[in-house]
């Protein structure tokens, strides 16, 4: 236990005022007062911080987007179905005139 105690102390500055007794880490201070986080360094790691708060990406930029384009398209092609329908009773409308006439 001698040995143990030997190690380099953390030293930080504690509640009660005096230095603070536990054996320090690679950098100097023990586990309680190692210090805030530095963040992310490698890529990998940012990366994985990056994408940490996406929980599903349902309303991320790139769905958002393609849903848009979606509901255009949707949009455009029902007009299109409408504009056909008026075409095909205007020419049924057509087609029972001339029925009409030909019958007199
Ligand atoms: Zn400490």
């Amino acid at each position: 236990m001698a040995r143990a105690w030997a190690s380099a102390r953390c030293g930080a500055c504690t509640r009660d005022g005096v230095a603070c007794r536990s054996p320090a880490m690679a950098n100097g201070r023990c586990r309680m007062h190692g210090g805030a986080s530095t963040g992310a360094r490698t890529p990998e790691g940012r990366e994985r911080a990056r994408k940490a708060p996406l929980t599903h990406g349902r309303r991320s930029a790139a769905s958002i987007a393609m849903h848009r384009q979606i509901r255009a398209a949707s949009v455009q092609l029902r007009d299109m179905v409408r504009a056909t329908n008026a075409e095909l009773r205007e020419a049924e409308a057509l087609h029972r005139a001339m029925l009409r006439r030909r019958g007199r």
